[in-house]
């Protein structure tokens, strides 16, 4: 199976809706609070015709080295916010979970899903004028393709 046939299975297995008009969740939009607008300006952008619900979670933003510290302990991130600082830490990145059946969900095919519609409307956003960065997707980290290992993870391009 290609990974476009799994995705358009997977879709009309979710049964949800072509255009969507999902809205951020109050949470969701304070732990935007604090990254470059031009995310902020994507992500919203993005709910609205992504076939997914999706949220950001409360560690998804702006992190402290603290958070951050506390994340690399846990092994959630590679960087431990001293020595390796993550992008999370000077705003230019947020992380996504999608939002199923009132459940949130880091299934990598639902993620690539809203990735590509995130890096869709990131490409129109621009073109139009209406921001000045460029994303790059977590899930293509160190790899061509679909190999990465950063599925949730959206950061600006430096
Ligand atoms: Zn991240």
């Amino acid at each position: 199976m290609t990974f476009t046939t799994l995705i358009v299975s997977d879709i009309n297995k979710l049964k949800v809706r072509k255009m969507s008009n999902f809205n951020f969740s109050k949470r969701s939009v304070e732990h935007m609070q604090g990254v470059d607008p031009d995310l902020i300006v994507i992500f919203t952008e993005a709910i609205k015709t992504c076939p997914i619900d999706f949220g950001v979670p409360v560690t998804g933003g702006l992190r402290t080295v603290k958070v951050q510290g506390k994340l690399f302990i846990d092994n959630k991130s590679k960087c431990d916010g001293i020595l390796s600082i993550s992008n999370h830490q000077t705003g230019n990145a947020l992380d996504f979970y999608a939002y199923i059946n009132k459940k949130a969900s880091w299934d990598k095919v639902h993620l690539s899903i809203i990735a590509g519609v995130i890096m869709a409307t990131a490409k129109r956003l621009l073109k139009e004028g209406k921001i000045s960065i460029k994303i790059k997707w977590g899930g293509e980290f160190g790899s061509q393709s679909f190999h990465g290992w950063d599925y949730p993870h959206i950061e600006v391009v430096v």
